[in-house]
């Protein structure tokens, strides 16, 4: 048996290189006071939905029609467990993926049928005055066409991956998605093998332009190279550099193992990632 849960969250990789990195400490330490590996996942990443600088929950970006549609997914390595939801506008979109992994005999439910399964939860009108802005503004400006799609400022998002003291692995991702994306589309966050990914040895999560790893399958990727003995370092490294030969979009993996031992590697312009001995410092590829 191991110590106390050990955790990694991250803030979403952006495409920016913004001057001040946010402590995440807080959020760590939210979830490393849960018991249990899936607990530890959703506490910090309800904590992160409900803070504005982040995209997910209450801050998160809004779609080229100035909508909310968030997406979410968790998933425990140690039972195969796997909930997602997509295009909801509930508060904490975590907290409705579990529901959809524990409640439900189903992998990811989307639209107005999660929407109905969240119906006792806090629901969000809107998102944060900043982003309502940032898309005001944006529409006065023209700039917010899908020709733009994807392009650096418009990437970041949350997730947590947890290792509790009973061996087991955990993963969770929650976003808004990517700015001004169209009404409807659903990316990686919820999709298990392409933005997360959790097994007995493994727990793998990526950020960045979702459809990048939608079709890659990166978060499986370096999932099976953890699993045959390879660091999580050196696996995130690895699929990252794969990735660049497809597209040189905002892209970051975050890997944990049955050890605790972390990776974390990312393409574009400022990550933040925080763990059990605070900031940690992924190196950038490319
Ligand atoms: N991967 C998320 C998505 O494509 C966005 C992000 O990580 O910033 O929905």
């Amino acid at each position: 048996m191991l110590g106390m849960t050990i955790i990694y969250v991250h803030g979403g990789v952006s495409g920016l290189s913004k001057p001040d990195v946010v402590s995440l400490d807080a959020f760590v330490a939210a979830g490393a006071a849960e018991d249990g590996h899936l607990d530890a996942v959703e506490r910090a990443i309800v904590a992160l939905e409900d803070d504005p600088r982040f995209n997910a929950g209450y801050g998160s970006v809004l779609n080229i029609d100035g909508a909310l549609e968030m997406d979410a997914g968790i998933a425990s390595g140690a039972t195969g467990a796997l909930g997602g939801v997509a295009n909801v506008t509930v508060r904490h979109p975590i907290t409705l993926a579990r529901r959809v992994m524990e409640g439900t005999p189903h992998a990811l439910v989307t639209g107005a049928g999660a929407q109905a399964l969240g119906h006792d939860l806090e629901h969000l009108n809107d998102t944060s005055v900043e982003e309502r802005r940032r898309w005001d503004d944006a529409t006065a400006a023209g700039s917010l066409d899908p020709g733009s799609y994807g392009s650096p400022e418009h990437v970041d998002t949350v997730g947590a991956i947890a290792l509790d003291r009973h061996g087991r692995l955990a993963a969770g991702s929650s976003t808004g998605g990517v700015f001004g994306k169209l009404p409807g589309r659903v990316g990686d966050a919820p999709i298990f093998g392409a933005g997360i990914y959790a097994s007995a040895s493994a727990a793998v999560l990526g950020t960045g332009v979702g459809e990048v790893f939608l079709g890659s399958l990166a978060a499986g990727r370096a999932g099976a190279l953890i699993e045959q003995g390879v660091s999580p370092q050196e696996a995130c490294e690895k699929v990252l550099e794969l990735l660049g030969h497809r597209s040189h979009a905002t892209a970051g993996l975050l890997a944990l193992n049955h050890r605790g031992e972390v990776g974390a590697a990312y393409r574009g312009g400022s990550w933040a990632v925080a763990g059990p001995d605070g900031a940690h410092q992924a190196p950038r590829i490319g």
